[in-house]
């Protein structure tokens, strides 16, 4: 059996934040219940397409799935026992601080890891960013969720804002996880944030001060026992996500939900992102999936290595071998000998060396 995931997209927000342009809508009870049943039944039309498969991991994000409620999840996670073939490592749920009311309520459920969206311990900066919650909050979460599932996971953005204090945002957070996910603010276009910056109304972090910002993270991580196992992901020993790390070694996974992508045997495909069209039937398993397209076998490989070179772990040469039926030496030894001084190499690993993982992208494209 292949060894696969499954990812949950819950499209609802409170409210919009200011830096976002993921896909999500305001929460409505009517349509979220219409949802969570077309949701069931995508879960259930693929069953029969993925009899192959093992789930190790089942994720829900969003949007903000917390909105969704403890029963609702259960019924989520019981569909997809009872149609697929299940051994559950990892179950996880993003909350946001302001709706993660009934946490024994998840974990009776199934859920056994929890994602808090702290994003700053400054009430300042989480009000630049459009979040609703206080840092307080934020905090307290982390507190029960440790308490409940003993894996909690915190978001930290950082670019935000110049006088950010990234030390002390750590200095609260890290007592209280098992796992950072730090992200750099990306202003994306057509967002509330993005116009008040380009009108000058408001400002964020120049680029050194970010790249300030992250070694700083880097550095606190590591003398509180938190290693970074990939670009952005720091965590405990032994507390690595199993989710995303499936992601980053390239291995199957399903996404149900509006807006949710798949990766299947080479193949990618989506739902469209329009939850109204997804109550009414378009997602896979009926006829309104987007199917991209299958990668050549030249954009496989240059995925495997792009993705890989972003972990800690870096290529694991023996998979590439056998996946793409190649010698990884024999066809990258020279370029990887003109990298050598910013890479890692044994006979089994490729891997860039730590202080050359932020400026990962130029070493990537030079072997892709
Ligand atoms: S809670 Fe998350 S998904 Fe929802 S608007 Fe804010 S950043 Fe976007």
């Amino acid at each position: 059996m292949k060894d696969a995931g499954i990812y949950i997209h819950v499209p609802f927000c409170e409210r919009k934040c200011r830096y976002c342009d993921f896909y999500s809508v305001k929460k409505e009870e009517t349509l979220l219940n219409a949802y969570v049943e077309e949701l069931l039944k995508e879960i259930r039309l693929n069953a029969s397409d993925n009899l192959d498969k093992k789930i190790l991991t089942l994720y829900f994000g969003g949007g903000t799935p917390s909105l969704l409620g403890a029963s609702t999840v259960g019924r989520i996670i019981d569909a997809v026992t009872k149609y697929y073939c299940t051994d559950f490592k990892e179950v996880t749920i993003e909350v946001n601080p302001n709706s993660a009311e009934d946490l024994d309520g998840y974990k009776k459920a199934g859920v056994n890891r929890l994602s808090v969206g702290v994003q700053s311990t400054d009430d300042r900066i989480l009000k630049k960013l459009g979040r609703l919650h206080k840092a307080e909050t934020a905090l307290k979460v982390l507190e029960k969720g440790m308490e409940v599932f003993g894996n909690v996971s915190a978001d930290l953005i950082i670019g935000a804002d110049s006088e950010q204090d990234v030390s002390s945002d750590l200095d609260r957070i890290l007592p209280r996880c098992t796992h950072l996910s730090s992200y750099m603010l990306s202003l994306e276009e057509g967002t509330p944030l993005s116009k008040a910056v380009s009108q000058k109304k408001v400002s964020i972090a120049t680029e050194i001060e970010v790249l300030e910002q992250y070694k700083t993270i880097y550095d606190v991580c590591l003398k509180n026992g938190f290693y970074r196992y990939e670009v952005s992901n720091f965590s405990k020993l032994g507390c690595e996500s199993v989710h995303n790390f499936a992601y980053w070694k390239m291995k199957d996974y399903l996404g149900f939900g509006p807006g949710a992508h798949s990766y299947v045997n080479g193949e990618r495909y989506y739902n469209p992102s329009d939850v109204k069209a997804y109550v009414g039937g378009a997602h896979s398993g009926l006829s309104g999936q987007i199917s991209e397209r299958y990668f050549s076998l030249e954009e496989e490989k240059s995925e495997f290595i792009m993705l890989a070179l972003r972990t800690r772990d870096g290529i694991d040469v023996a998979e590439y071998n056998r996946r793409f039926s190649e010698d990884f030496f024999e066809r990258f030894g020279s370029v990887i000998k003109k990298l050598s001084g910013f890479l890692t190499v044994s006979s089994d690993r490729v891997s860039i060396r730590p202080e050359f993982l932020l400026v990962q992208n130029s070493i990537i494209l030079e072997l892709i």
